[in-house]
This record gives C-alpha cells, structure tokens and sequence, in this order.
C-alpha cells in the first residue's frame, strides 16, 4: 500500500466531521475551489454539523447555497474541501454524482469488514494466548461427578434419564380418593384409575447431562472450540466470529454446569432419592451424601 493522501488517512480514522472546526483543520482543506476541479474529485468522508451551529457555502467557488451537512470531497491534488448532497448532484451531475456516491459507500463498507476482522483478530488472539484455566468450583463439582459415576448402575442411569427427560419431579402413583372421583364426575370427565402425586423436586439435574457435564465441557468441548477458533484465524471475520462465540458459550456452560452440579450434590437432593423406583428395587432405604473429609454418597 502506498502513502495516504490526507484524505485517505481521515477515511481510516473517521468518516465524519461534526463541527467546521473540525471540518476545516483536515489537512489540505480548501475552502474556495473552482467548480471544475471538484468535479475530478471523489467523496472520502461526510459532514453533519448540529442543528445550532450556522450553516455555511459549500466549498465550490460559484455555489453560494449554505448548508450544515453534506459530502467531503478529495481532489486530484489530494486538498480536500466540501459539497452538499444537492449541489454535488448538481455540479458533478446526476449519473457521475451517483457513482460517486456508490464509490463511497463501497468504500465505507469494505473499511468496516477490514475493522471488523482486525478486530475479530484481535479478540481470537488474546484468547488463543491466554491458559485456559478451570473455574475456583471446577474441582470440587468433578470429584463429586466421579463419586456419581460409581453408584450401581441401576441408581445412576435412573437419575441421568431423569436429566435427559427434563422431568426434575419425584412422583409416585396411588389410588384416587372418592373426592377425586366425584369431582372428575362433577365435571363430566372419567374418573381417574390412579393419581400421580409428585412429592418432591430434584435440583440442578442438568450438570448430568453428558453434553452439559462439567468434565466434559472442560475437557472435550472447550479444547475442541479453541482448535476452531485457530483454524479460523485466516477465514473471513463471520466464520471467526462465530467460532469465538461458540467458544464464549461453551465457557459459559461450564459456568452454569459447575453451578448447577452444586446445587444437584446437596443433601435435601439426596435425602429425596430414597423416593426413587431404582432405590427401591435395590433395597435401598436411605440415601445420603457426606462432604467431609472426602466426598461420598451412602447408600444403606
Ligand atoms: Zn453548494
């Protein structure tokens, strides 16, 4: 790339000037050029004063129309000064003011993407050199996972279908009583054959989840999400984005998961799981948890 024109360095930083001072101290400002040398020029930035400050000519000589906003102009020369929309459209002509315009505003966008990615780049780099460490609770929320996975396997894969059922509810089923009969009768419905009656409500079920699991978000998920972020460090800004936000979720959902895997491993959950069919069936009577000194789940 070559050396920028005054111009070219003001479209780099910013497109727009807000008052005339600002306007005027541009490098090169002209603020008096014949109306056949701002023809030659191209649009490079815009100026929109506020609605308090005087509205002044525009930069060509034999214009005498004032305005407050409109377009800044480059010339050949690389002097800039300045035009309003209508006065463009009338000196350069309605077809060449037009292209002008298109030119600009291409211009405009393709500068945002270059900053977009630039930034993207940026971002993906500070995250591609910093240790990924585990959060504080990290763990304590593992060891308790582990203690998890060595229940029967009965007791345990009846817990995880509950995860993957979304149903957090202890419920067992009983005969209706004559009220419920009446009532169903009352109301023109069948009378139930059984009630399901839910007697208690399991916390934070979803840290079992194998996709949700703390371990496996640390261990699997997040490295993998990191490798897509690398690998997308030549693609295009979109891809990169989209790769850094997958990574900024999958850190969050090991937030989440350690949260809730302290809100499933806590003894008013356990004590509830004494309810539980798969308890039953193994001739369980009581399940309890115990955090000191290492954490263990008592089965009796
Ligand atoms: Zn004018």
């Amino acid at each position: 790339m070559g050396i920028r024109s005054a111009g070219e360095a003001f479209l780099l930083k910013k497109r727009i000037a807000t008052s005339w001072e600002e306007l005027r101290a541009l490098e090169g400002f002209l603020a008096d050029v014949d109306r056949k040398e701002i023809v030659q020029g191209k649009i490079v930035g815009e100026y929109a004063m506020p609605s308090a400050a005087p509205m002044q000519p525009c930069g060509i000589r034999q214009c005498r129309t004032k305005h407050r906003k409109g377009f800044i102009v480059e010339l050949t020369s690389h002097a800039v000064s300045h035009t309003g929309g209508h006065c463009g459209k009338k000196h350069f002509g309605t077809a060449a003011w037009r292209e002008r315009l298109r030119s600009y505003r291409d211009a405009k966008q393709a500068e945002a993407k270059a900053t977009a990615l630039e930034e993207v780049r940026e971002r993906a780099e500070k995250v591609l050199g910093t240790k990924i460490v585990p959060p504080p609770q990290y763990d304590s929320a593992n060891k308790m996972l582990a203690v998890f996975d060595k229940l029967p396997s009965e007791l345990r894969d009846s817990i995880v279908a509950k995860a993957q059922d979304r149903d957090s509810s202890i419920a067992f089923f009983r005969a209706p009583t004559k009220k419920e009969i009446d009532n169903a009768k009352f109301l023109g419905e069948r009378a139930p054959t059984q009630i399901r009656q839910v007697i208690g409500n399991i916390a934070g079920l979803s840290a079992l989840l194998r996709s949700s699991r703390a371990d496996y978000l640390y261990e699997v998920e997040i490295p993998a999400r990191l490798k897509v972020v690398q690998s997308s460090m030549d693609g295009d800004a979109d891809d990169l984005f989209d790769a850094l936000r997958k990574f900024d979720v999958a850190v969050q959902l090991l937030n989440d998961s350690i949260f809730e895997a302290h809100l499933f491993f806590t003894d008013l959950n356990f004590a509830q799981f004494s309810n539980l069919g798969a308890v039953k069936r193994l001739g369980i009577t009581s399940v309890n948890i115990e955090f000191e000194p290492n954490f263990k789940i008592l089965l009796r």
